[in-house]
């Protein structure tokens, strides 16, 4: 009998996902195959004035998602350690872009290990992906410009919503 089959394998995917790019959509579709359940966890931010409302964000998630069965998407308050702890999660999944990530990644990495004894498995970004951040297609979608491919179809129509003078 394996180990580990008397618990789930759960890994947690924490973030702002404001909004979810397709960087975002690559990271979980590699992700999710590696764990029984795979659960996008949404920080309730209360300090950062968001583009998209955290109800909006699940929406968007669960929509571009529809196809991996094993995903769910949800938020959280307070310190990711106390959530993965009720979710019973074996592991975080985080994604690194660059040399830049890598910093603040151990940080938060070796943090939460101290804190709450979980581990965090790091996926490279897909490269046609590593480019892309949150804050880009913010910025783009302000400066007028065309989101569309570089985020899943239905956050380019939220997008275009919210900024209708895009191209
Ligand atoms: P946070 O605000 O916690 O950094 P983000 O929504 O920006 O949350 O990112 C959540 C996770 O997804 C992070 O691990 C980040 O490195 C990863 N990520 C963000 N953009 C990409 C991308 N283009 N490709 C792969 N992973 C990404």
């Amino acid at each position: 009998m394996a180990l580990f089959a008397s618990r789930p394998l759960v890994g947690i995917y924490p973030g702002s996902f404001d909004p979810p790019t397709n960087g975002h959509l690559d990271l979980l579709s590699r992700g999710a195959p590696l764990f029984e359940r795979l659960v996008v966890a949404i920080l309730r931010n209360t300090q950062k004035e968001p583009l998209f409302p955290v109800e909006e964000r699940i929406q968007m998630i669960r929509e571009a998602a529809s196809h991996l069965q094993n995903v769910e998407v949800e938020s959280f308050e307070g310190l990711l350690v106390d959530y993965a702890a009720r979710r019973g999660a074996n592991a975080l999944l985080r994604g690194i872009r660059a040399v830049s990530d890598y910093e603040a990644e151990l940080q938060m990495a070796l943090l939460n290990r101290r804190m709450g004894g979980i581990e965090t498995i790091f996926l490279m970004a897909g490269e046609e992906f590593s480019f892309l951040s949150s804050r880009m297609i913010k910025e783009i979608a302000t400066l007028g410009g065309d989101v569309s491919s570089f985020v899943p179809a239905g956050v380019a129509a939220r997008v275009r919503k919210k900024f209708p003078a895009q191209r």
